[in-house]
């Protein structure tokens, strides 16, 4: 490619909306160019390097013998009325009508399609397994579409589905999957780790993420040597803390305007663990109010109750003062004792000796209250596990660390094919659901993942394989007669050659030049100057800066 025959435009400066180095040299590059918020278009270079990161999945995903598709982003109501999902995705989900009023959605994700496709085509239990995938532009309409790629509106996804048997065919499926992804992120040069996951909207009963470890990543993992998992999701072992034996009778205590946990721990002088903490959330479908309980020292795992209640995360929202007006309690001392309300009470509260407690009366707390005794409740872990919690196989200390989601696989069972009828006929005639398995890619958000990754001051710094070009020529001056020559003459053979290359025959600066291929990341420099008269040029590598000068010949043996 001739650099002047390039829509390139590279920006000076960052744009104002973007934060984080992937999403500014994205943009300054002229890789990407934003259409409105959350949305898109990949100028060449950019979707050069989609188009690679494409690639290696499609060959991933063809060497564990899955076929490609390609489904419409339109998809009718009908089929998301069948699984359910029409009102329970939420506002997430872009939905629109055509001119006689019938709706549609963009889809977020392919579940209702594929199964629908499947339904129709198989029919008995010779033709299984059956596993299909696709690269193909998703929608959602996302809270806050913030990052660039990283969560936008409209991304592209390889979504593939696997429909088995039974359940040791999708364990099977799901492991041929989980290993090609730990190929392609190998192969897309990401720093990453599979984590357990939170089946969130999709459903089914098992997950793991794989996550690009980045500080910048929206997703916290808990892990060590022995366990690891998404924080939504992560398990840590039930501490028990009774520093008491005999259960004691309850009373009340006088506790003017002490309402947070810190506060009430000094003032009376305990443990913020021999407190329990009282947290009311909203069903904002059902309008139910429920408490949730928690030890003093911990902090709410919103997912986990709303899995719990089987609702969305959003479904669920905190109590206001105002929710408490049909009960007789006071927002910042409620307490379980005689509070009719659907509760949920952590295991370790469970273990409480003689605790505190709001009392559900302006400025009164509870002392002495045990579970069972004075309240009850269904014992569900609603914890949020942090760093130094006890992993719950060896008891050893969790840490912490940020990712980026690049992918996610389910193994989901039978939940959409019960619900939508897709069934094969087994070796004795009878109708069975198939067992199903999903499994996504980001594919727009691992480019960006990749550049999170690979950048310095100058700019990008794409690995060989994943760049948009290997290569530029830049002559110092290409209408010096000798340079002109020599790079035209360098760029013929590498091309015929099929090297990816770019001969930059711009007139601009030798400066600006090279500033534009720093920033776009091209792995190698080959500048053409004075030498040119000794058949020399100057050999530079982008990622280390390293630079030679070697005769033509030693240049293009490299490529
Ligand atoms: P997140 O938790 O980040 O919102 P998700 O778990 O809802 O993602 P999945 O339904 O698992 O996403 O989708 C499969 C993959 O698609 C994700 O692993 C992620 O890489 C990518 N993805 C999801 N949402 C977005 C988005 N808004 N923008 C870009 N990529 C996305
Ligand atoms: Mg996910």
């Amino acid at each position: 490619m001739k650099a002047s025959r390039m829509c390139l435009k590279t920006l000076k400066e960052a744009p104002q909306e973007a934060v984080i180095d992937s999403h500014i040299l994205l943009l300054r590059s002229g890789m990407i160019k934003k259409n409105v918020a959350g949305v898109y278009t990949y100028m060449p270079l950019g979707l050069k390097v989609l188009k690679k990161i494409e690639n290696i999945v499609r060959e991933e995903m063809d060497a564990i013998g899955s076929e490609e598709i390609l489904c419409s982003a339109l998809q009718p109501k009908e089929l998301w009325i069948e699984s359910g999902r029409w009102t329970k995705y939420g506002p997430e989900l872009m939905r629109l009508k055509d001119r006689n009023d019938r709706e549609f959605c963009l889809g977020p994700t392919h579940e209702e399609i594929f199964t629908s496709i499947v339904r129709d085509s198989i029919r008995s239990y010779k033709e299984l397994p059956v596993s299909l995938y696709q690269i193909q532009t998703k929608y959602r309409d996302e809270m806050r579409p913030r990052f660039g790629l990283i969560r936008s509106r409209e991304f592209i996804m390889k979504d593939a589905y696997t429909f088995d048997i039974d359940e040791t065919g999708l364990n099977k499926s799901y492991e041929d999957m989980y290993h090609a992804y730990e190929r392609i992120f190998t192969r897309l040069h990401l720093n990453f780790t599979a984590v357990l996951a939170d089946t969130g909207n999709i459903g089914g009963n098992a997950s793991h993420q794989f996550m690009a470890l980045s500080n910048i990543g929206e997703s916290t993992i808990i892990y060590n040597s022995n366990y690891s998992a998404d924080q939504e999701k992560a398990e840590a072992k039930v501490d028990v803390y009774n520093e008491e034996k005999d259960l004691k009778d309850i009373q009340e205590v006088s506790t003017p305007n002490v309402k947070t946990i810190e506060d009430l721990s000094k003032f009376l002088n305990t443990s913020p663990k021999r407190i329990i903490k009282a947290i009311v959330y909203k069903d904002l479908i059902s309008k139910e109010l429920v408490l949730c309980l928690i030890r003093g020292d911990r902090e709410i795992n919103k997912i986990k109750v709303a899995n719990k209640l089987g609702l969305g995360e959003f479904d669920l929202d905190f109590a206001t003062d105002a929710d408490f007006s049909s009960t007789s309690s006071v927002f910042g001392f409620i307490g379980p004792v005689g509070l009719k309300m659907k509760t949920l009470v952590d295991p370790e509260v469970t273990h409480i000796v003689n605790a505190y407690c709001g009392g559900n009366k302006k400025d009164v707390h509870l002392k002495n209250v045990n579970y069972k005794r004075d309240f009850d409740g269904e014992v569900v872990d609603i914890r949020l596990v942090v760093a130094g919690d006890l992993d719950i196989v060896k008891g050893e200390p969790l840490k912490e660390e940020r990712g980026i989601e690049v992918g996610q696989v389910f193994k989901l069972g039978t939940k959409y094919s019960k619900a939508m009828n897709c069934v094969y006929v087994n070796d004795k005639g009878q109708e069975v659901p198939m067992v199903m398995g999903c499994y996504g890619i980001g594919i727009s958000r691992a480019l960006q993942a990749i550049v999170e990754e690979y950048h310095d001051e100058n700019g990008i710094s794409f690995p060989d394989d994943l760049a948009p070009y290997k290569v530029v020529i830049v002559p110092v001056k290409y209408t010096d007669e000798v340079m002109k020559n020599l790079a035209d003459k360098m760029y013929d053979e590498l091309k015929s050659k099929g090297v990816d290359v770019i001969l930059d025959d711009r007139a601009s600066s030798l400066g600006v030049k090279l500033h534009d291929w720093d920033l776009v990341g091209i792995p190698y420099h080959i500048i053409v100057g004075r030498d040119a008269v000794n058949n020399q040029v100057e050999f530079k590598t982008r990622r280390d800066g390293n630079k030679e000068v070697l005769d033509v010949d030693v240049v293009l043996k490299k490529f």
